[in-house]
């Protein structure tokens, strides 16, 4: 990971470069409006009022006027402005969203802004912007290889539609022409590893307009890798002492007002039923907690009992904006892998831990080398709006959590108000293996909802004390992660986890026989098989074999049947080799039952 420095050295190198942007398209089109260029965590953007539109075709004539800013070396001045100052001299260069910038200032009671201006080897001013600052010295220090115009987009000043539309000018930009390659390269790939592309081309997923938006349907292929995913976390749960439970879809309003979701989470949730005859409302579930929680209150608990680990792999449902919905990644039906571990403080750090070795377990069979744990913590600022007021909480919680953390030995990093309402919250974002990052999963610490609904176990001296409540998902949903997956392996899934893991190409009809006593052994072992006849040349099926991303295609000609054995064609790596049936079965039994990353025949 990048150091701090170097973060910031990337920060001002983007900032200016965002400066040099906009200098070039005010010597292109004099007449532009500009606003705001923040950099981003790929480059920088800046948003600009033309009086005639642009177009791809002008990036070229952008770039090149923004190579030679950059080569003549400019350095940057700062003055700093009262308020009425800054105004006058906006005014006076007609930036009419400027001026409003700074009017804004002024109603939040700032008295002084600072403009930054380029001067020339000779001190002529080239270009001024109102900025706060946190820029390289010499414009010379960017490199002038290391950013691309990529896009143009449509964006309303200030996030407003009814204000103007404005077009934002996207750019990539890093350390060297190299960094720069490497990106672009990944998108590239990206784009091939789409997982809405993919998913429809290997029979994955699907979305009905009948059904709605938002809302995937897995298909029979698509569910076998859901199941396959299922099912090592019931036995990696069951390993660590949980106990699966089973929970209905909808709730009464009551319950989700006990919970606080009903106060904190109402607009992620879907509208609320009316059902005959009943005087309560009934919400969709958008968390499986408060399910849970009633099933912990079902008894009397003592602190023998804990710590108890309630998992389930819980159906909920969430009200996004149809504008953010997003293939398998943003949707409004989502499978959770999740389970709420009860435990006393005392019990907290060892079941933290746990938590955090079975994300380490998962990341290694998965093959996800790179991670890192983003721990969100409060604001005090909003206690008692977004988070519940209890300062003192927050603060022993937030402290028992970053110590576990330091003892799991995992990367992480702290993050500012993004904890969530009850508690402090861990993010665990993972890197793809074309190097693209993703949020799959958290784990969230809740010291206030158990005491609030009511939960209680009786302590060793007798007396009833609330629990401790861990939410944690390593696995994410099941769209979410599986849309990861198709990403990651390119929809060459290991086999374990492929949905057909072997197909059978009989050379010819003569060998259709033999293709089917095959079919039938491998079946017995439980391997997902599919025979593939001779209707077709072997080239072609083979062909459609590989399309199908299939790991294993089995050529079954007379030299095979002869010797009871299969030419088995690894399809990533195109080798052939011959190997007794019984061999192959073994091998292949074997890679599943470990959940082997590369097939081992032909690898
Ligand atoms: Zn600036
Ligand atoms: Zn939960």
């Amino acid at each position: 990971m990048n150091n701090i420095s170097a973060a910031s050295d990337l920060y001002n190198m983007r900032h200016s470069l965002a400066h040099v942007l906009a200098q070039a398209v005010l010597k292109l089109w004099p007449d532009t409006q500009i606003t705001i260029g923040p950099p981003v965590d790929t480059g920088c953007y800046y948003d600009f009022l033309f009086s005639t539109p642009i177009s791809d075709a002008d990036f070229k004539a952008i770039e090149k006027e923004m190579r030679s800013i950059i080569n003549k070396g400019q350095t940057f001045a700062v003055d700093t402005l009262s308020i009425e100052e800054a105004l006058k001299f906006w005014k006076g260069k007609r930036q009419k969203f400027k001026v409003e910038l700074i009017e804004d200032l002024q109603k939040k009671g700032e008295i002084e802004v600072t403009n930054y201006r380029n001067l020339d080897a000779e001190g002529n001013e080239m270009f001024v912007d109102l900025c706060k600052g946190g820029h390289v010295e010499n414009l010379k220090e960017i490199p002038a290889d290391g950013f691309k115009i990529m896009s143009l987009a449509g964006a309303y000043w200030r996030g407003d539609e009814k204000r103007e539309q404005l077009t934002r000018v996207y750019i990539a930009a890093f350390p060297s022409k190299q960094e720069l390659q490497d990106y672009l390269t990944m998108l590239e790939e990206a784009k091939k590893r789409d997982h809405r592309k993919l998913g429809k081309e290997l029979d994955l997923f699907t979305f009905s307009d009948m059904v709605g938006p938002g809302l995937p349907l897995w298909t029979a292929k698509g569910t076998v890798i859901v199941d396959e995913v299922e099912r090592l976390a019931r036995e990696t749960e069951q390993e660590g002492g949980y106990l699966r439970v089973r929970t209905p879809h909808i709730a009464k309003g009551k319950l989700y007002e006990q919970t606080g979701h009903l106060a904190h989470y109402k607009e992620s949730m879907f509208p609320p039923m009316q059902l005959d005859g009943e005087a309560e409302e009934y919400y969709l579930k958008p968390m499986n907690c408060p399910h849970h929680h009633q099933i912990f209150a079902s008894q009397p608990r003592s602190y023998r009992d804990l710590p108890m680990r309630l998992a389930e792999y819980g159906h909920c449902y969430r009200y996004e904006d149809s504008g953010a919905l997003f293939g398998l990644m943003r949707v409004r039906s989502l499978c959770m892998n999740d389970a709420h571990l009860y435990c006393t403080e005392d019990q907290f750090e060892e079941e933290f831990i746990a938590v955090a070795n079975m994300y380490l377990k998962y990341f290694e069979l998965f093959g996800i080398e790179k991670y890192v744990m983003r721990l969100s913590l409060h604001d005090p600022a909003e206690l008692g709006k977004k988070y519940v007021n209890q300062p003192e909480l927050w603060l022993k919680t937030e402290e028992m959590v970053r110590s576990a953390m330091k003892k799991t030995g995992c990367a992480y990093v702290e993050v500012e108000n993004e904890a969530a309402f009850y508690g402090p919250k861990i993010d665990v974002q993972v890197w793809s293996a074309i190097g693209r990052e993703f949020t799959l999963a958290t784990n969230q610490v809740d010291f206030d909802v158990p005491g609030k609904v009511g939960l209680s176990y009786t302590t060793a001296d007798g007396s009833e004390k609330a629990p401790l409540c861990i939410h944690r998902a390593p696995l994410g949903t099941h769209e979410r992660f599986v849309g990861f997956l198709i990403e990651h392996f390119a929809g060459h899934f290991p086999l374990w986890l492929s949905p057909v893991q072997v197909a059978l190409l009989p050379v010819a009809d003569a060998h259709g026989d033999y293709a089917q006593t095959v079919d039938k052994a491998l079946k017995e072992k439980g391997i997902r098989t599919q025979l593939m006849n001779a209707s077709d040349s072997l080239g072609k099926r083979i062909r459609e074999g590989e399309k199908s991303k299939i790991p294993y295609l089995l050529v079954l000609g007379d030299k095979e049947k002869d010797a009871t054995a299969v030419t088995v064609r690894n399809i990533i790596s195109k080798e052939q080799v011959e190997v007794s049936l019984e061999e192959f079965m073994e091998k292949t039994v074997a890679d599943i039952t470990r959940r082997s990353l590369q097939p081992s025949i032909g690898s």
